[in-house]
């Protein structure tokens, strides 16, 4: 089988998009992630999967901690910028959550730290305890087929 074959059959499962953030030595470092799983409730476990080559994997490491930040409709450059799809010249801000440095009006901010991690083939699955959330009102973005979506349009077409 082709890994692109492989990477188009993936593709098909319709997610929303996150931006993975931890701290450094006091250095704020970004990551756009589409895999993401809710694990457990009691204790409140999430799951994040990084591949091998991503910078963010030692940062996790080193910090121990990391934060989940769900995107809305409106934080499509948000997602272009931390998947390095698109330069940008102004400084990010991040906002904090306790400890956490997270993105400001992203739908939901969880705060984590690392309960347990796995290497499976190239990635590493990094389960998340969540220690702290922020809830807001607002449209995901959406990642199906390698594109940008947004939810109205889907909701239309059922209409
Ligand atoms: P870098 O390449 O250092 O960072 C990524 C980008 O963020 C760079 O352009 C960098 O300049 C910018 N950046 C980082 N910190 C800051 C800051 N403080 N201020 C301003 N800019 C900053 N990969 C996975 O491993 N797992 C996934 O689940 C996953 N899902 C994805 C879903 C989508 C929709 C997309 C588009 C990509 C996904 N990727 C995923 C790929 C991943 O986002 C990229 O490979 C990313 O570039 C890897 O980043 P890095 O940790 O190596 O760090």
């Amino acid at each position: 089988m082709e890994d692109r074959q492989f990477r188009n059959a993936m593709g098909k499962f319709a997610t929303g998009v996150n931006v993975i953030a931890a701290e450094v030595e006091g250095e704020v470092y970004g990551m756009t992630a589409n895999a993401f799983m809710s694990v457990s409730l009691d204790p409140k476990l999430i799951v994040i999967s990084i591949g091998d080559q991503a910078k963010m994997l030692d940062r996790i490491r080193q910090s121990g901690r990391f934060s989940v930040n769900v995107l809305s409709c409106e934080q499509q450059e948000e997602s272009m910028r931390f998947a390095g799809q698109k330069e940008f010249e102004d400084q990010f801000e991040f906002d904090r959550l306790g400890e956490a440095p997270v993105i400001k009006d992203a739908l939901c901010q969880l705060s984590c730290e690392v309960y347990n991690e796995h290497t499976e083939g190239d990635h590493v699955l990094f389960i998340g305890k969540v220690n702290d959330l922020v809830l807001k009102e607002g449209e995901p973005l959406i990642f199906n087929c390698g594109k940008y979506r947004r939810l109205e349009a889907l909701e239309a077409v059922a209409k």
